[in-house]
């Protein structure tokens, strides 16, 4: 019963925060519809109910969030431990109209998104199955990448999903996902075969390309939180038993050629391409002023040193190339948890060099009005779509959300770290104003994609401004069938909404 003391502990902070005098009506009742959540999902769950003060509090409300500003301050966490309690949990919320969150892996940099003051926060750190079948994966919503490359490596396979080690599987793959071998297989979304998902009514549904298959292309691209919590995904997977990498590294000097080389990757239009792709970023260094760039290379096979990255081989001042597999190569790569305040902000523009060189030194003039923003750390990163990724999507029967065109893309992201909360508001403004800037110049030459990537984005972009507006609307549709009492916009209203 020691939870009553710590409802009772919420109720007052609760009510004490949005008392008549300082606090809307609509703000009193929110307070009480929380005290309600938590105190069926007590109840109900009472073995997966976590309270201010609780052991596991601060792990799952501040340590399993990536970005710093992400750590908030939920009345209680439900960690439910199976899709069925997972479906217990959405009801008793619904049925209190309580606000909540929902929080995968973490790694959403928009405040809001995954987390909740004052509301009811939806962990899915216990839901970790993981299965490995002949041609696919079977994996809860709980798993990072590298869990997934690790389950794979003793069969030689490989899922398309993260480049990095800790990001997370759910919030990754229901946004579409950049994985180093999209240019053969498609976006992560292009490869799940199945979702298991508990919609806002309690209701679970399993959608396939025959099963619901509304929800399924909606839940290709249309993004986290907008049609339920999905518990188990079935992703395809491929036999990659090796891979060839390279890390290489860029003079000032050479960050001209090496843009020229990722516009080239863009470019790839072969009928049977070779799975390579990168991750590829432009360093400024504060105190010396100058820039470096750096590429982490992978490539299918066992080509040593990888073929696919000879353009960047010739003018890079250092390579590392190596032939390992998925999971330890991934391993290097870890994104700790809580280490970063960091703003993302990016636009896309078709696969020009001497664009993408100009909007480089654009970034690199634009960092004297931030400067001495203490423990700066700025970033200038170049992510490819080429016509080969697209196509995987367009080819499959189900395609996505995102309805591309077969055209070399490039997404440029300003990603600037820094220290401190009082400078939250300046960097925002200033990735803002000098993005939105140099966006509206490649307007005016004809060189801009309205495209957004919803992981890559600013609070303030509209992740779905580039998608077509019939697939907009149909998106409304199958949000207004699946989830007639509107539980995911009208209670989880944080995160990118249509
Ligand atoms: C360091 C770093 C590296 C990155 N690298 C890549 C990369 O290589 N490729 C790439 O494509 N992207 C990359 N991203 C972007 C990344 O895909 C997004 O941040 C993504 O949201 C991470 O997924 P997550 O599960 O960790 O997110 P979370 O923050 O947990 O969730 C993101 C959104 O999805 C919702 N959500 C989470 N789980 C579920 C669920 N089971 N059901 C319904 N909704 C859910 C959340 O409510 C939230 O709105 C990177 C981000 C970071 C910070």
């Amino acid at each position: 019963m020691g939870y009553l003391t710590q409802l009772g502990a919420i109720a007052t902070a609760l009510l004490a925060s949005a008392t008549p005098s300082s606090a809307s009506s609509a703000e009193l009742t929110a307070a009480k519809n929380v005290i309600c959540a938590c105190r069926k999902l007590s109840n109900l769950l009472p073995k997966d109910i976590i309270y201010p003060g609780s052991a596991n509090y601060t792990q799952e409300a501040t340590n399993d969030f990536w970005d710093i500003r992400t750590a908030l301050s939920p009345s209680c966490i439900v960690v439910p431990r199976s899709a069925d309690e997972v479906a217990t949990a959405i009801e008793a919320i619904s049925s209190c109209h309580a606000p909540f969150a929902v929080r995968g892996g973490g790694h959403m940099n928009i405040v809001g998104s995954n987390n909740i003051n004052n509301g009811v926060l939806i962990g899915l750190t216990n839901l970790n199955q993981v299965k490995v079948n002949a041609d696919t994966v079977e994996v809860g919503p709980a798993l990072t990448w590298y869990d997934v490359y690790s389950a794979l490596e003793p069969y030689g396979r490989v899922a398309i999903g993260g480049r990095l080690k800790t990001i997370g599987v759910p919030g990754l793959t229901l946004i579409g996902g950049y994985h180093y071998f999209n240019n053969k297989y498609g976006f992560a979304m292009d490869n799940v075969d199945s979702y298991d998902v508990v919609l806002g009514n309690g209701t679970q549904v399993t959608a396939t390309r025959s099963s619901h298959p509304d929800l399924f292309w909606a839940l290709k691209g249309g993004g986290g939180n907008n049609f339920g919590v999905v518990t188990k995904f079935v992703l395809k997977t491929y036999p990659v038993p090796q891979v060839s990498t390279t890390i290489q590294a860029f003079n000032e000097s050479a960050v001209p050629g090496f843009l020229a080389a990722v516009c080239e990757a863009a470019k790839l239009n072969s009928a049977d391409p070779i799975a390579a792709g990168m991750v590829a970023t432009v360093s400024y260094n504060v105190s010396t002023q100058v820039t470096s760039a750096s590429l982490l290379g992978v490539q299918e096979g066992v080509s040593n040193p990888p073929d696919q990255f000879a353009n960047f081989s010739r003018i890079s001042t250092f390579a590392l190339n190596n032939v390992t597999n998925m999971k330890d190569w991934a391993f290097q790569f870890d994104t700790p948890k809580q280490g970063f305040r960091i703003q993302f902000a990016h636009r896309t523009i078709k696969a020009d060099a001497a664009v993408l060189t100009s909007l480089y030194e654009s970034w690199k003039k634009s960092l004297s009005e931030v400067i001495d923003v203490e423990g700066l750390g700025p970033t200038f990163v170049a992510n490819v779509i080429s016509p080969t990724s697209v196509r995987v999507g367009n080819n499959n029967g189900v395609g996505n959300i995102w309805g591309l065109p077969e055209e070399p893309l490039i997404i440029w992201q300003f990603s600037t770290s820094w220290s401190l909360a009082r400078d939250d508001k300046r960097m925002q403004n200033w990735a803002k104003t000098t993005v939105e800037r140099l966006h509206r110049e490649n307007r005016r030459k004809g060189i801009a994609s309205e495209y957004v990537y919803m992981g890559d984005a600013g609070d303030w972009q509209d992740a779905f401004a580039g998608v077509p507006k019939a697939n907009v609307a149909r998106l409304k549709r199958i949000q207004a069938a699946y989830d007639r009492d509107r539980v995911f916009s009208r209670l989880s209203t944080g995160g990118f909404k249509f």
